[in-house]
């Protein structure tokens, strides 16, 4: 873990939880989970639940709110889209960048990414950069290759204090929704990658940034997750869905 960092527990809801859905969640999930603070516990619900799941949680201010998704530009022609400026007059205070959903369904580039980090971080979002190899990039040993290379594009555009701001999830394509988790070892390994290009790209002042694994993470392998070596914290899909689960990873 970096030094100071307190684990962070993120909740991707992906396409999952309406607003009916998602207060019915927060009613379940914040009478099982108590305040604590030595944890982030960040919900990320969908464009449409994310107002409703907000309010549900108003008493909570210990539970924070990200977007999945944003577009790079300000504003625009752009339908179906959301903007930085919207989530956060919505009460983001995180954004999700280059999931591998994003990159590999809807096309992401690592241009793309780097376009949305800088604009969410030019309105006080915190970008949670995801990075990740394909199974066929894994086998044919390019894991650090690939997810260094999306790492180094994506905070292309972030000046110093920006760049520290940032969360980063590694989040094996392979292991997303799949059922097949990484090993300890492999997330700590992909983790101390990660780590020692933050410190080539921005010294020894981004040893804060924390580092989540994501990858069919649940309520049986979260707590041994969390404990091996450089994993900062959880960026968790199906897992979080379920307020009980999502409660129990809560409590890791
Ligand atoms: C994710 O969507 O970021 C994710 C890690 O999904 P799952 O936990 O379902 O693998």
């Amino acid at each position: 873990m970096a030094t100071h960092t307190k684990p962070v527990l993120a909740a991707n809801w992906k396409m999952h939880h309406g607003p009916t859905a998602a207060a019915e969640f927060l009613e379940t999930f914040l009478g099982r989970h108590a305040r604590r603070d030595d944890r982030t516990v960040i919900l990320f619900p969908s464009a449409i639940a994310f107002t409703t799941a907000r309010a549900a949680a108003s008493a909570r201010p210990d539970v924070r709110f990200g977007v999945q998704n944003i577009h790079p530009a300000e504003k625009g022609a752009f339908t179906g889209e959301t903007s930085a400026p919207m989530a956060v007059d919505a009460g983001a205070a995180f954004v999700l960048v280059g999931h591998s959903e994003r990159r590999h369904v809807f096309g992401e580039t690592d241009a793309e990414t780097a376009e949305k980090c800088a604009r969410a971080a030019a309105h006080g979002l915190v970008p949670v950069l995801c990075v990740g190899e394909k199974i066929e990039e894994r086998e044919a040993g390019e894991t650090d290759a690939v997810v260094l290379r999306q790492l180094r594009a994506g905070l292309a555009g972030l000046g110093a204090d920006d760049l520290r701001r940032v969360i980063i999830a590694y989040e094996p394509v392979w292991a997303i929704g799949t059922g097949r988790t990484a090993t300890p070892d492999d997330a700590s390994s992909a983790h101390a990658a990660i780590r020692a290009e933050l410190r080539a790209i921005g010294g020894s002042e981004t040893d804060e940034i924390p580092i989540l694994y994501g990858g069919s993470v649940n309520v049986g392998n979260a707590s041994t997750l969390l404990s091996a070596p450089g994993v900062d914290g959880l960026l968790v899909g199906g897992a979080s869905l379920d307020p009980e689960s999502w409660a129990t990873i809560c409590g890791a």
